[in-house]
């Protein structure tokens, strides 16, 4: 079950940490992780964190740094919002787009979520594109249907030079922050199902190089079984990645299922 694919085990810090907060996180995490260069690895705290984390980080490259979210437009009057040219000026690599919490609190459209997907990669930012279906869905027999709307629509335009750049990350809505996690065929099964769908647009060679992250309470318990399907190449985390150890579990999983895939 060779898995071509480096894994890549990224933090979603949501609304949490203080910068001071932040830098001892990434401190801790550093400290659990070593210099390893086999799996990917990135944080993403809050904009108010990201400068003082891209100092802790300035020494390694063991982490990357990314932001939760960014606006289209290159500068001017949207208040509150931040430019993807301001997170490249502090060394951010990865924004996640289209985050259900981004859909579901801030009325996040497809259409939208595009916008940012192809600014992100005019500024060479990776976008972590999310989708996921919700308890409803799901229940209805929705789940690809909705998971395909969302990510065709959000990879609209997108050239096929760029795709590779791209992350996707399987968040089923019921399963984030609830403790409540897909089983790893679920999961697999819908990742198969979006590695098609790349196949669909971008053509196979392009697909199998694009990495389909899991996320939806992924803990150090869960991690490995998950990891070990096919076509799920890491984690978004939220709630275990605001702990280095647990964190740091997650990195050390990815790295034994690496050695395991050969
Ligand atoms: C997330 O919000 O991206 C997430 C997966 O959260 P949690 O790990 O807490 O379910």
């Amino acid at each position: 079950m060779a898995t071509k694919r480096k894994y890549l085990i990224a933090g979603n810090w949501k609304m949490n940490k203080t910068a001071p907060d932040g830098v001892e996180l990434i401190e801790g995490i550093l400290n659990e992780i070593g210099s390893q260069s086999e799996v990917g690895v990135a944080v993403c705290p809050p904009f108010t964190a990201l400068e003082s984390a891209a100092k802790a980080l300035a020494d390694t490259n063991t982490i990357t740094l990314g932001a939760q979210n960014m606006h289209p437009e290159p500068d001017g009057a949207y208040t509150g919002e931040v430019s993807a040219a301001m997170l490249r000026t502090l060394y951010v690599g990865f924004v996640i787009l289209g985050h259900s919490e981004r859909r579901q609190y801030f009325a996040e459209s497809d259409a939208f979520i595009n916008q940012k997907v192809i600014a992100a990669l005019e500024n060479n930012l990776k976008p972590i594109l999310c989708v996921g279906e919700t308890i409803e869905d799901r229940e209805a027999g929705k789940t690809l249907e909705v998971v395909e709307t969302q990510l065709k629509g959000g990879l609209v335009n997108v050239d096929k030079k760029q795709a590779e750049q791209i992350v996707i990350a399987y968040e089923p809505v019921w399963a984030i922050g609830t403790g409540k996690t897909a089983t790893p065929e679920m999961a697999q099964e819908v990742h198969a199902a979006i590695r098609k769908m790349l196949t669909d647009i971008f053509g196979s060679d392009i697909a199998d190089k694009i990495r389909i992250l899991y996320g939806g309470s992924m803990k150090p318990g869960n991690a490995a079984e998950l990891l070990a399907e096919k076509d799920i190449d890491g984690g978004l985390i939220g709630g275990a990645s605001l702990e280095a150890k647990s964190f740091g579990k997650l990195v050390e999983a990815a790295l034994a299922q690496t050695k395991a895939d050969g």
